[in-house]
This record gives structure tokens, sequence and C-alpha cells, in this order.
């Protein structure tokens, strides 16, 4: 689907509200429209290229309302109120513990650019673009 989102297209470029194809969630995900988010120091860091790789669209403060849920999904349905947070992957001794905050996958799954398994939801023409803290927010929609 089409989306609006505030895109950063290369290190230190100001943000930019384009239009960008967000694909449908997968059997374990949801789709969410984005209410809220906030701006966090974190977000310029990677403005400036120096969490993730860009192409990329920032925002890791997110609230919305689910909109959509994949086959597998059973926590939230959708019109569930929800506070979007970080990605971990949940089989990790950290993880096991009841620290998803100290997930070993911590870095991967929140900076490297692609989702879990490697791939992307947000493009634009020809370019993926990368997740931010498993959820980037500064869009309409997010999967
Ligand atoms: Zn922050
Ligand atoms: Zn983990």
């Amino acid at each position: 689907m089409k989306v609006t989102a505030a895109v950063v297209n290369g290190e230190k470029r100001d943000f930019e509200l384009e239009e960008i194809e967000l694909d449908a969630p997968k059997d374990n995900e949801v789709l969410i429209k984005l209410v809220t988010t906030g701006v966090c120091h974190t977000d310029v860091a990677g403005q400036d290229g120096l969490t993730t790789p860009m192409l990329v669209v920032l925002g890791h403060e997110g609230t919305g309302i689910v909109e959509q849920v994949g086959a597998a999904v059973s926590s939230v349905q959708p019109g569930d109120k929800v506070i979007l947070s970080f990605s971990y992957c949940g089989k990790c001794r950290n993880c096991l513990e009841g620290h998803p905050g100290m997930c070993e996958k911590f870095n991967d799954l929140n900076f490297a650019g692609p989702n879990f398994d490697g791939t992307h939801r947000m493009h634009k023409d020809r370019h993926d673009l990368s997740l931010f803290f498993g959820q980037s927010s500064f869009a309409t929609y997010t999967v």
C-alpha cells in the first residue's frame, strides 16, 4: 500500500515527506496506523548516519492503532491501541530471562536495516528503506 513517510535519503539530509510502498504484514506481523510519535536524539543520530544504513525511515517512539494482523498473531487484534517498542529475538538468554532490552541480537534487529527475516517492508522506487528500532514510526503506517 502507499503510505507517507519522512525519509532520510542520505547522511545528514533533511527529512523528506514522500509517498513510499509498504508491504502487507507477514504471518507474525501487524499493520499499524500511526497516531503519534516522539522525536528523540537517537533519531538525529540515525539522520546523521551513525546507526542505520541509508535510505532510512526513522522514528522509534510511536503509538497507533492495529489495522491488520498476520495469520499467526494472537496478542493483538484490529482496533487495539498500541505503543510500539524495539525488536528482540525472544530466544536468547537475556530475552528468556525477561530482559529483551539486553537482547543479544538487539543491534542487528534494530539498527542493521532489514527486518528479523532479512527482508524489508518499506520501499521507495527500487530502494529498500531501512527499518529503525523495529518500527520506523515517522510514517503514516508501519508493519
Ligand atoms: Zn529514544
Ligand atoms: Zn534476544
